[in-house]
């Protein structure tokens, strides 16, 4: 029975960041562990509300009562195993995920803060691995049906460790070097180090899952060629078409990049290095790229600009600015506009915020201003409005607002307009919608008979744990077209959507 007073007799509390000087000059988690004591006692403020909404705040449906009651008593195994029934990957929610579970905890209702619900979930994980480390499940008699997963970000690796656990040969097919999608290049390690994904990547291959590398599907080997090798295919590419400002004077000058170009090439400096190999951060032209020294300025409010700024500060940039089109948002839920349990629009601060740097809202980018050799010397920025009219954002620049921001390094981290334009989408029949995405049906089936579509390919960038439970239900499907025997858990379908008010 969960303590009912617990929220009463203990206030939220997260454990302390590494501190600011030390943490950036390394590439290594900004989050020491918890610590039992006070993790138990974090737990300990979940009451057992009777009707979770956290249920429904995290897409995985991951059962959060259950486990921190298991937490509080002191019942690590059995909250290992409850954790694992919902969620293929704790470790990278735990640590990544914005958690809309948190803003959809009943404690909100009440004006309480929320349960620290994603810091309980990271310590489940770890302790998983301290109690013994990622015992591969035992595997089922092979079923004889096999599956050819293309991508390997949390999408294809939840969908491929669900279909190897039923029994199906699975394989992986990724362009990249390295496996992990996003995981592994996109997101810096100072917010997950490659070590977790690594040791989950040997999980799977003791499952049985097969992985090749290097191998870019539509390009390397056709659609036909592996349709004719496997019964089904998934589709989960992901959604990288990095969106550019073309119109905007002075985009081609030198110094102006792609946010991604930027973080790719420098997690891969940091990869190289933990290999003991030597590498210079270059772009895909093979120019260097490095913040050191540099004016850097960084358009956009999301988790890549984060990413970026905290990446600058480890390459030692001079100095840091960070532009949003938008306002600055409160500090607290508006409950007229975004009401409890939904998603509130408040300011995020992430740990890269700490770090330094100077945001500025409610400004777009006018021009990026050359130094009269080609490389940019400034960016000039003027004050705006932004209004939805018809469902089209109206921009509005306020006359006389507009000054310069010294620029050596520009990067673009203004969204993602869907999945990449490449010859594997007309190979397997699929096609990109409006948004950039692939639509599929409510079987997850897009274009031919048996191939399947999951995560940010399908739903456009989004989020881990989106990705997770999208490839879990997307295995579900396959295993069902299959002919598998019983069901796999499916915890959302192709049209869900997060919690709205109306
Ligand atoms: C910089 C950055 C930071 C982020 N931070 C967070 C965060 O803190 N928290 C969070 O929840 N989310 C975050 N996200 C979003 C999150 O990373 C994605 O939503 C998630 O990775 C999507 O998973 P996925 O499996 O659908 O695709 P991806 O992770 O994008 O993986 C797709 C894979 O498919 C491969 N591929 C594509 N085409 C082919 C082909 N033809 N053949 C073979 N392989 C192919 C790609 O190389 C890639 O490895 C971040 C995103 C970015 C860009
Ligand atoms: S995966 Fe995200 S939404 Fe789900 S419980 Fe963990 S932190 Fe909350």
């Amino acid at each position: 029975m969960p303590d009912p007073n617990g929220f009463l007799r203990y206030d939220r509390r997260l454990p302390a960041r590494r501190p600011v000087p030390v943490r950036i000059m390394d590439w290594r988690e900004v989050y020491p562990p918890a610590g039992e004591e006070l993790i138990r006692e974090q737990a300990t403020r979940c009451m057992d509300c009777g009707i979770p909404f956290c249920h429904d705040g995290c897409p995985l449906g991951n059962r959060i009562p259950d486990w921190n009651d298991l937490v509080r008593t002191g019942g690590w195994d059995a909250a290992v195993e409850s954790l694992h029934a919902t969620n293929n990957f704790p470790e990278f929610t735990g640590r990544l995920c914005p958690a809309p579970c948190e803003a959809a905890c009943v404690l909100g209702l009440g004006g309480q803060q929320p349960v620290t619900i994603k810091q309980v979930e990271v310590e489940i994980a770890d302790a998983a691995v301290a109690r013994g480390g990622l015992r591969p499940q035992p595997v089922p008699a092979p079923t004889g049906r096999s599956v050819a997963v293309v991508g390997s970000g949390p999408a294809g690796l939840a969908a491929a460790q669900q279909l190897a656990r039923a029994g199906h040969a699975v394989t992986v097919y990724e362009r990249d070097d390295a496996l992990g999608g996003l995981l592994r290049y996109g997101i810096p390690d100072f917010k997950l180090e490659k070590r977790h994904i690594d040791r989950r990547l040997a999980q799977l291959a003791a499952e049985g899952v097969r992985f090749r590398t290097g191998v870019n599907v539509g390009v390397d080997v056709t659609a036909e060629e592996l349709r004719a090798e496997h019964d089904a295919v998934l589709l989960a590419c992901g959604a990288l078409q990095g969106r550019d400002t073309p119109e905007t004077p002075g985009r081609a000058l030198r110094g102006v990049h792609q946010a991604m170009a930027h973080l790719v090439a420098a997690n891969r400096v940091v990869a190289a290095a933990g290999e003991g190999r030597p590498a210079l951060a270059t772009l895909p032209d093979g120019r260097p790229i490095d913040a050191a020294g540099k004016h850097v300025v960084i358009i956009g409010g999301g988790d890549t600009a984060a990413d970026c700024l905290g990446v600058a500060h480890r390459q030692g940039a001079a100095g840091v600015h960070q532009l949003d089109l938008y306002p600055e948002p409160p500090a607290d839920r508006d409950a007229a506009r975004d009401p409890w349990p939904t998603w509130p629009w408040v300011l995020r601060s992430y740990p890269a915020h700490e770090e330094g740097g100077e945001r500025v809202f409610a400004v777009a980018v006018q021009e990026f201003v050359d130094d009269g050799t080609g490389q940019v010397r400034a960016v000039r920025i003027a004050e705006v409005t932004v209004e939805k009219v018809d469902g089209r954002r109206i921009v509005t620049a306020l006359p006389g607002s507009e000054r310069e921001i010294p620029a050596d390094l520009v990067l673009l981290a203004i969204g993602f307009e869907g999945t990449e334009e490449q010859p594997l989408l007309a190979q397997f029949g699929v096609t990109r919608n409006g948004r950039g995405a692939v639509d599929a049906r409510p079987d997850w089936q897009a274009g031919a008979d048996g191939v399947f579509v999951a995560g940010d390919m399908h739903r456009g960038a989004s989020l881990i744990v989106w990705a997770i439970a999208e490839g879990r239900a997307a295995a579900a499907a396959i295993h069902a077209y299959l002919g598998g025997v019983g069901t796999l858990p499916a915890p959302v379908d192709p049209a869900r959507q997060p919690l709205a008010a109306r």
